[in-house]
């Protein structure tokens, strides 16, 4: 398969249950974030509080549950739960003890959004395969 071109990167984690984390900012030349995939065993957590210099984060639950710590405050999460964090924020996390917590953490440098969506994307007339309709 091809892997990239003149405007995109592709790459693949793998058994991210064998990784347990993959970074996506080397492997597609991320110019604007840092993006992790994460798997927690049942019952494990990560080992440390940390916060940030510069950047939040937006961690996506995708499957699993877990506890989720902020400067002090516990709560459950679980698969579709998605919480952003300021970086000053002392964070944590932590699997379930029956279940792994599988996870992507988008981190981004705080503010330096300034237009997304429709104010960003620009509709084209190039189409691929599936979206031409003979006659059209
Ligand atoms: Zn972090």
């Amino acid at each position: 398969m091809k892997n990239s071109g003149q405007n995109y990167n592709v790459t693949a984690i793998g058994d991210i249950s064998a990784r347990g984390r993959v970074t996506l900012h080397d492997a597609l030349g991320l110019t604007g974030s840092e993006i992790s995939i994460n798997e927690l065993p049942p019952g494990a957590s990560v080992p440390f509080v940390h916060a940030h210099k510069r950047n939040e984060e937006v961690y996506i639950v995708v499957q699993g549950r877990g506890r989720f710590y902020v400067d002090g405050e516990e709560f459950a999460i679980a698969e579709g739960s998605v919480v952003r964090v300021a970086p000053s924020g002392a964070r944590c996390l932590a699997a379930d003890p029956h279940t792994p917590l599988r996870y992507i953490c988008i981190q981004t440098e705080t503010g330096s959004l300034v237009q997304f969506t429709e104010n960003d994307g620009v509709i084209l007339d190039s189409k691929p395969t599936w979206l031409q309709q003979p006659g059209a």
